[in-house]
C-alpha cells in the first residue's frame, strides 16, 4: 500500500506508510491518503467476526491494519497491537464494548483507555509504531504540542516508557478541568514535560506554529507532532467501527448506522474509510455542537471556516472547532480524488474567501446518497436533556460529547432517515466533565476505581511565560542535559 497527497502532483512518487508516520503535512499542504481502499469481502468479514470473538480486540486490529501496512513485518505489526490493544490499557481485551441503551440504540465505548477518552484508542497505536520507527532508523523524536486537555494528556500516556521520545506539552496554564490538570501534571518522567503557559490555548497554538516554522531548529532538535491529521491515528480508528459492527450485528451480516460527536472529523472520516472499504454501514451521522461549521456544509453545501471570534467555548469542548483538520480527506474522496480540485478548494477559495461551496452539484447529492452521510447539531440545554433523558431511562450516564451524538441520532431515528442497528460512539467519561453533569443531573459522576487519587499525583508542570523563545531554551536545555 501507497500513499498520495491529497494536493499531490502527477510527478510525486506515492510514499510507504512508514515514510509517512512521522510526517504531519504532506510538503504541498495537503494530507495523506492510500492510493485505494483495500476491498473487504464477505469471506473476510466472517473471518474478522471469528477473530474478533475467539482473540478479542488486538487481533482484529492485526487483520484491519496490515490492509494498509505493507512495511513492517506482520510478526512485529501483530506484537504491536498486542501491546497496545489489551485488558491492561483499556480494561478488557474486547477493548471497545457495546451496551444497548432502552430506546434500542447502542453505546460503543471507546474511553475505556488510560486518560477515559477516545484518543486513546488511536494513540495507543501510534506510541507503539513511533517507537518501533525510531529505533529502525536509529532516531530520537521531541513530540511538541499544545492541548486543550483530552490529546495532550492521551498522547503523554502513549508515549511514556517509549525509547527514543520525549514530549513537551503546552497547556494554558489554570484553564484546564481539576481532572485534567491531575492526569497530566500527575506524571512523574524526565520525558514527559507539561508546561503551564501563561496564555490560553490559542496562545500554546501559536507559540507550537511559531518553533515549528523555524525549519533549522525543528530539524536539529527532531520535532515532530502527534496532532489529528495523522494518518495512523485515522487508521488505527478504523478497527472499531468493525468491532461495533461485529458486536450489533456481525453474525446476521446486516448494516449498521454510526452517529459520531465530531470536532476535526477524524473519527467519522474513520467510519467512512471502513465504509468505503466495504463494512456493513448504512448511514454515518456527523453531530455536532453549537459550532456547527460541519453540520452547516452537510445541510447545505458550504463549507465555511470560523474565526476564534466566532468560535464558541461549549460544555462538549474537545468538539470546539472553527475548521475541520481531517475534512479535506473527504473531500478528495467526494471530488473524485481529483488533486487538482482539491488543491483549487483548499488551497485557494478557502484560504482567499474563507469558505467555498459544493451547493446544487452532484458531488454533493452523492455526500449524502453514495456516501451515507446525514448530520445535525445540538445546543448546551440539548446535552442536559439528553444526558438527563438517558440516565433517566437506563442509569447510564453519558459525557457531554456523546450527549450532541445520542440527541442527533435520536431526532434521526424519529424523523424516520436513519434504521436501526444504530451505534452512538462514547467518547469520554462522564468524569471529565463533571460540571456539566452536576448541572444535568444534581450531582457529579463517580470516580472510577482506577483514577481512585490522581487528586494526589504531585504537580509537575513548568511555568513559562507566553514567548516561544523561552520555550525552545527549555528544548535546547532538556536535550542537553541528557546528552
Ligand atoms: C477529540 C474529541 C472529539 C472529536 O473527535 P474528532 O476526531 O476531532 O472529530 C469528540 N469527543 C471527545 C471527547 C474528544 O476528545
Amino acid at each position: 500500500m501507497r500513499y498520495v497527497s491529497t494536493r499531490g502532483l502527477p510527478t510525486d512518487s506515492p510514499r510507504s506508510f512508514t515514510d509517512i508516520l512521522l510526517r504531519g503535512l504532506a510538503p504541498d499542504g495537503g494530507l495523506y491518503m492510500p492510493v485505494t481502499y483495500p476491498r473487504v469481502d464477505s469471506e473476510m468479514l466472517a473471518n474478522w467476526v471469528k477473530v474478533f470473538h475467539e482473540g478479542g480486540y488486538a487481533p482484529l486490529a492485526f487483520e484491519v491494519m496490515s490492509l494498509f501496512i505493507d512495511d513492517i513485518p506482520p510478526a512485529d505489526l501483530k506484537a504491536m497491537c498486542y501491546r497496545a490493544y489489551n485488558a491492561e490499557n483499556f480494561e478488557s481485551d474486547v477493548v471497545a464494548p457495546m451496551t444497548q441503551l432502552d430506546d434500542g440504540i447502542w453505546l460503543l465505548h471507546l474511553s475505556n483507555g488510560p486518560t477515559a477518552a477516545f484518543k486513546d484508542m488511536a494513540m495507543q497505536m501510534l506510541g507503539e509504531l513511533f517507537e518501533y520507527v525510531l529505533e529502525k532508523e536509529g532516531r530520537e523524536l521531541n513530540i511538541l504540542g499544545a492541548t486543550s486537555g483530552d490529546t495532550g494528556s492521551s498522547a503523554e500516556y502513549a508515549m511514556l516508557g517509549k525509547d527514543n521520545i520525549r514530549v513537551f506539552m503546552l497547556t494554558p496554564a489554570g484553564r484546564m478541568t481539576p481532572f485534567q490538570q491531575a492526569q497530566m501534571y500527575g506524571l512523574d518522567d524526565p520525558a514527559i514535560i507539561n508546561i503551564a503557559l501563561d496564555g490560553v490555548f490559542d496562545d500554546c497554538q501559536d507559540v507550537v506554529k511559531e518553533i515549528s516554522a523555524d525549519a533549522e531548529f525543528k530539524e536539529k532538535y527532531s520535532i515532530g507532532a502527534v496532532n489529528s491529521i495523522n494518518w495512523a491515528r485515522l487508521l488505527a480508528q478504523v478497527v472499531y467501527y468493525v468491532a461495533a459492527w461485529i458486536q450489533a450485528s456481525g453474525a446476521e451480516g446486516n448494516k449498521v448506522s454510526f452517529s459520531v460527536p465530531t470536532g476535526n472529523f477524524g473519527d467519522i472520516c474513520a467510519g467512512h474509510i471502513a465504509r468505503r472499504m466495504g463494512v456493513p454501514i448504512d448511514k454515518l451521522i456527523v453531530a455536532t455542537n453549537e459550532n456547527n461549521v460541519l453540520d452547516e456544509f452537510f445541510r447545505t453545501g458550504v463549507y465555511r471556516v470560523r474565526s476564534a471570534e466566532e468560535t464558541f467555548k461549549t460544555s462538549s469542548p474537545s468538539m470546539d472547532i472553527s475548521k475541520a483538520s481531517n475534512f479535506e480527506r473527504f473531500i478528495y474522496d467526494l471530488v473524485g480524488r481529483d488533486q487538482e480540485r482539491v488543491r483549487e478548494l483548499f488551497a485557494q477559495k478557502l484560504v482567499n474567501e474563507g469558505e467555498f461551496s459544493l451547493a446544487g452539484t452532484s458531488e454533493f447529492k452523492d455526500a449524502r446518497i453514495r456516501f451515507g452521510f446525514l448530520s445535525g447539531s445540538s445546543t448546551h440545554e440539548d446535552r442536559l436533556d439528553s444526558i438527563n433523558s438517558v440516565y433517566r431511562h437506563d442509569k447510564i450516564i453519558i459525557d457531554p460529547h456523546t450527549a450532541d451524538a445520542w440527541k442527533v441520532a435520536r431526532d434521526a431515528l424519529r424523523g424516520g432517515v436513519v434504521e436501526h442497528p444504530l451505534i452512538v460512539l462514547e467518547t469520554a467519561l462522564p468524569v471529565k466533565f463533571a460540571e456539566t453533569i452536576q448541572e444535568a443531573l444534581g450531582f457529579t459522576p463517580e470516580m472510577p476505581e482506577r483514577f481512585a487519587g490522581i487528586e494526589n499525583a504531585g504537580r509537575h508542570v513548568v511555568d513559562m511565560p507566553n514567548d516561544a523563545e523561552a520555550v525552545k531554551q527549555l528544548i535546547i536545555d532538556t536535550v542537553a542535559a541528557e546528552r
